[in-house]
C-alpha cells in the first residue's frame, strides 16, 4: 500500500490534466481510444471508485472510458500525458484505474513516465 497522501496526490493528478488512455489488442492494433472527461459519469466509474474506497471521484478517468468502449475486447493499455512543450509526464493510473483494469480483460499496462 501506498502512503496515502501520495495515493491523493495521484489521484488529484489523473484530475487535473487532459490524460489519452488507448487500448490495443495483441497485434498492437487499436481497440478503442479516450480521454478522461470532467462532465461525463458512468456507473462503472462509479463502482470502482466506490470500491477503492473514494466514492466522490465520478467523473471519468481516460481509462475507464477507454475500458468501456473496448467492449470485452484488447489486450494493453497504454496512458499518456504530456506537458504543453509536449514532453511526456507521469500517467501511471490511479488506484481507481488500476481497480478498472484489474476487473477488465486487460493484461498489460504501460504509460508516459516523465
Ligand atoms: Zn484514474
Amino acid at each position: 500500500m501506498l502512503p496515502k497522501t501520495m495515493t491523493i496526490a495521484r489521484i488529484a493528478m489523473c484530475n487535473q490534466y487532459q490524460i489519452k488512455a488507448t487500448i490495443f489488442d495483441k497485434r498492437n492494433r487499436i481497440v478503442a481510444s479516450a480521454y478522461n472527461s470532467y462532465e461525463k459519469t458512468h456507473p462503472f466509474q462509479k463502482e470502482m471508485a466506490v470500491k477503492v474506497g473514494l466514492p466522490m471521484k465520478e467523473y471519468c478517468h481516460a481509462e475507464i472510458l477507454a475500458i468501456i468502449r473496448s467492449k470485452g475486447k484488447g489486450y494493453r493499455i497504454h496512458v499518456e500525458r504530456y506537458n504543453k512543450a509536449g514532453e511526456p509526464r507521469n500517467a501511471k493510473p490511479c488506484p481507481i484505474c488500476e481497480e478498472a483494469i484489474k476487473n477488465s480483460h486487460i493484461k498489460v499496462i504501460s504509460y508516459t513516465v516523465g
